[in-house]
């Protein structure tokens, strides 16, 4: 059963187009890889699903819900019900600074959600040792290494509840040492059958995780398959010529 439908999607920035009609979906519980070279359109793909950019043609229903119809937007108060339905998941963190670990988890279920102190220390707590960082709570993010701190961020987002978690390049920013933790934690939350969605260069992680692959190239769902299906026999010549270049 689709979660998320996208189709014929389009954006464009001034006179560049940076989506040209995409389209695709996502089953509930799948994890979907979204592979592509630098610029083809994927961040922009992602934020338009939690309207961090707002499209200019298209649709996007999540759970059976339009977010944007024909390029018409649903109504503010629908589109935050069916955005808050999604965690995001940046490349660098985002956490408050000034803050410790366990504000930053508690701050948005307490102030958005209104959820009482007792629920939120609890959540937090539990999630903190799902990412294996119980013994961090009380310390502040400049603490933290940069897979601690993305460990941090995954257990935010998974604070509110979401039915679906985006990752955006989530250990681009790392040392490859890092990203394996970071790997691991998402892996974990993947075999507990959360929809994710996750724009990657880590093609081994894509190969292992993933149930479907898509490749994007300049703002077009190029391919998409199983991971054998794009990884082993690639059909269309754009799609190798990636592979080439990030396997090599
Ligand atoms: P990717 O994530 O695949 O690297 P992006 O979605 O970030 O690609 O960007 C796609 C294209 O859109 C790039 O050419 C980028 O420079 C351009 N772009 C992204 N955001 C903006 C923006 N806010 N204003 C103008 N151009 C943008
Ligand atoms: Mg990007």
């Amino acid at each position: 059963m689709a979660i998320i439908e996208v189709s014929n999607l389009k954006k464009s920035f001034g006179d560049l187009d940076v989506l040209r009609n995409v389209s695709f979906e996502v089953n509930k519980g799948e994890v979907v890889a979204i592979i592509g070279p630098s610029g083809s359109g994927k961040s922009t793909m992602l934020r338009s699903l939690v309207h961090l950019e707002e499209v200019n043609g298209g649709s996007i229903r999540v759970q059976n819900e339009y977010l944007v119809q024909n390029g018409n937007y649903t109504d503010s108060k629908r589109l935050k019900q069916i955005t808050s339905r999604m965690g995001m998941v940046f490349q660098h963190f985002n956490l408050f600074p000034h803050l410790t670990v366990e504000k930053n988890l508690e701050l948005a279920p307490r102030h958005v959600k209104g959820e009482s102190d007792v629920n939120v220390r609890h959540k937090s707590a539990e999630l903190l040792k799902k990412v294996g960082l119980s013994d961090k709570a009380g310390v502040h993010p400049g603490k933290l290494s940069g897979g601690q701190k993305q460990r941090v961020a995954i257990a935010r987002a998974l604070m509110m509840n979401p039915d679906i978690l985006l990752f955006d390049e989530p250990t681009s920013a790392l040392d490859p040492e890092l990203t394996e933790e970071v790997l691991q934690v998402m892996k974990q939350i993947a075999e507990e059958h959360m929809t994710m969605v996750i724009v990657t260069h880590e093609m081994g992680f894509a190969r292992d995780v993933a149930d479907r692959v898509i490749f994007m190239d300049h703002g077009e769902v190029i391919e998409s398959g199983t991971p054998e299906q794009i990884f082993d026999h690639p059909k269309v010549e754009r799609t190798r010529a990636f592979l080439n270049r990030a396997l090599h």
